[in-house]
């Protein structure tokens, strides 16, 4: 899988983009995967797990449970490579860009998903 992506960073920014379709509470789960990611140190181990986490979500995305979350993980990374590298180039860098919007969309979810958790951490 480490082959899959060239580094951590580029892992997390084609995550971030592929889990669109997944639920708050797989979404919780990938948000709390950075969190761990973040505080290792092996770009390789940080890459596992992240995948592993983002694996396991794939039972919300029947696609991907016909298809095989090996091979719907390959396929989709790539793809969602080639877009971001095309993205990086062209991106007009104003509010008309969907993958910037989609992006700030998805942080945004991503925040509050995670935040709706935090009272229950910090009650106990
Ligand atoms: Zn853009």
């Amino acid at each position: 899988m480490s082959k899959l992506f060239k580094n951590y960073e580029e892992c997390e920014s084609v995550i971030i983009i592929m889990s669109e379709d997944l639920s708050d509470k797989s979404l919780k789960n990938i948000v709390l995967a950075m969190n761990v990611s973040a505080s290792l140190l092996d770009d390789k181990d940080k890459i596992y797990r992240l995948t592993q986490t983002y694996r396991s979500a794939l039972w919300d995305i029947p696609e991907a449970i016909s298809q095989g979350f090996h091979k719907y993980l390959r396929i989709n990374a790539e793809e969602t490579k080639k877009m971001l590298s095309y993205h990086k180039k062209h991106c007009p860098k104003d509010t008309t860009c969907k993958v910037c919007s989609n992006k700030n969309k998805m942080l945004i979810r991503m925040r509050n998903v995670n935040e709706r958790k935090e009272p229950q951490i910090y009650n106990k």
